[in-house]
């Protein structure tokens, strides 16, 4: 315990020394090809300090040239969207099956998403959202859902051999409530994109994330979301806001949520 303590005190460890990150939520999207060429997409990365990153993008393509130009890099999430295919629109796509199984023939893709499911009654009951979950589970392929509590819930009723990667913790939901569903699926992980201030409102971490991250080590990961190109522009930023609150808990698990856990799932 004593060990433990004098490095979570030390916290970023040695001064000067960067924490490693696997960001798991990179989008290279159509909008931001023009103002950052593949090259200067790796580039922020590498400035970053990001060593590997799981990318999606509306369409593919783009995490298909981001991936070509390093592979040992980028691990590609297939997106269903594409042209009027949306976020608004998908889960009724009568193409989205045929899209999916056309595209992971390329053999590089190691999920689905990010895809978004709304609080609604029925988003999760498509025939094309159940086919895809099935699909998905079939090829052990993650899912990454943006979603409140209750998509996430009904994916796994569909199929609970999923394994699911739930987007932003959810955006809003509290930690208690995160904790109780990652305690109820074992198949659940979760990045924390656009929660650093919910986690970190001020100089402290939040004691109730904090206990959460302490309980289960093995189940979070971070990420940035760049889903415009603005976001590409302050990525730096946008990782070191997750550096700030992992520098607060003990290194050994800072270094899990940072990249190990990513690691283990998504490969080295
Ligand atoms: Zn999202």
């Amino acid at each position: 315990m004593g060990a433990v303590a004098i490095a979570g005190v030390a916290g970023g460890g040695i001064a000067g020394e960067r924490l490693p990150i696997f960001d798991t939520h990179v989008h290279y999207s159509q909008g931001a090809w023009d103002a950052f060429s593949p090259r200067k997409a790796l580039d922020a990365l590498e400035a970053a300090g990001v060593e590997r990153a799981l990318v999606s993008s509306s369409p593919d393509h783009g995490t298909i040239k981001l991936h070509r130009a390093a592979p040992d890099r980028i691990v590609p999430i297939l997106r269903p969207y594409r042209g009027e295919v949306r976020s608004s629109n998908w889960i009724d796509d009568p193409k989205l099956i045929d899209y999916l199984e056309a595209r992971l023939k390329l053999g590089v893709h190691k999920g689905i998403g990010e895809f978004h499911l709304f609080d609604l009654p029925g988003s999760t009951a498509t025939p094309q959202v159940r086919q895809m979950a099935k699909l998905a589970a079939a090829r052990s392929l993650f899912l990454h859902i943006h979603s409140g509590p209750g998509p996430v819930e009904a994916m796994f009723r569909i199929e609970p051999k999923s394994k699911i990667l739930w987007a932003h913790a959810g955006f809003t939901t509290p930690p208690a409530e995160v904790g109780a569903l990652v305690e109820r699926y074992r198949n659940l992980w979760v990045e924390m994109s656009f929660r650093a201030h919910s986690i970190m409102p001020g100089e402290r971490i939040d004691p109730a994330w904090r206990d959460l991250f302490l309980s289960h080590p093995d189940r979070f990961m971070v990420g940035t979301d760049t889903y415009v190109s603005d976001r590409w522009a302050v990525y730096i930023g946008l990782v070191d806001e997750h550096r700030a609150w992992l520098e607060q808990l003990p290194r050994e698990v800072a270094e899990k949520i940072a990249y190990r856990n990513a690691e283990r799932l998504f490969g080295k």
